[in-house]
């Protein structure tokens, strides 16, 4: 089944409407199906027996691929014909029909979803490709995943930069809370200082006035002793210069005493 020969189908049915009479080939292609199920082979008519019987004639180990719109993601695959099946095409030779290539190839389990008679189903094939056509198979699936890379990249950027954004924010944060330390502690020295000195004053401002009161009484008392002890000295002074007056004026006494004695 092509993909885009929905246009062909339709001229092809509109011939056969035309037509006065029915082949096997048209019932065939009727009553073709790209896989047969029990159920397609139940109904036990003309029709099915030999759409049965052409379908057991069909090489159907491998197939054949039209990847003309490998971009959009879609395939057409048919079974190899006999002649396909001598010249070694798609087992020996790329089963792309486009591609000779015969180096290199790799079979690859298909699943191949389609559209058979308005009906939808799905089928698991073997194709037998080169590598260049392995990329053209595996196009759309090489692209998600280029695709997601590309996103995931994109989102470990993204997740650098705000990680990044958060740890400048953390650091701005850091350096305010800081600077906050430091004015303060810039403050509370000022504060410590001017209590200091304000203790310190008024610590002298008491001593001083302890000095000034414990100075006045003391010093009277020390001049007093003082000029007492200045007192008794000069008193014994006073004492011993009048013993040697009177001493001296006994010496007198007794020299005026001799003196008379010695008169007449
Ligand atoms: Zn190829």
């Amino acid at each position: 089944m092509y993909y885009g020969g929905k246009r062909k189908l339709e001229e092809q049915a509109k011939k056969e409407k035309n037509k006065r009479y029915i082949t096997d080939e048209d019932i065939n292609r009727e009553n073709y199906r790209f896989v047969r199920t029990e159920a397609d082979d139940a109904a036990d008519t003309y029709e099915a027996r030999l759409a049965q019987k052409y379908y057991s004639k069909l090489f159907r180990e491998y197939c054949l691929a039209d990847m003309s719109f490998y971009k959009e993601g879609k395939m057409g695959l048919r079974w190899r014909t006999q002649e396909e099946v001598i010249n070694g095409k798609g087992q020996f030779v790329c089963g792309n029909l486009k591609c000779d290539n015969d180096g290199e190839l790799r079979s690859h389990q298909v699943n191949f979803a389609y559209l058979e008679h308005g009906v939808r189903k799905s089928t698991q094939v073997k194709l037998r490709v080169c590598n260049k056509c392995a990329y053209k198979l595996n196009y759309k699936k090489i692209k998600k995943m280029e695709e997601d890379m590309v996103k995931q990249a994109k989102k470990a950027r993204k997740k650098k930069k705000e990680k990044k954004k958060k740890e400048k924010k953390t650091l701005r944060k850091l350096l305010e809370i800081e600077e906050e330390i430091k004015q303060h502690l810039e403050v509370v020295g000022r504060a410590t200082r001017d209590t200091l000195s304000a203790e310190k004053k008024t610590k002298n401002d008491n001593l001083e006035s302890i000095r000034k009161h414990s100075r006045s009484p003391s010093s009277e008392s020390d001049s007093q002793q003082r000029s007492k002890t200045r007192s008794k000295k000069r008193s014994k002074l006073a004492s011993s210069s009048t013993s040697s007056v009177v001493s001296t004026h006994s010496a007198t006494h007794d020299e005026d005493q001799f003196l008379a004695e010695l008169m007449p």
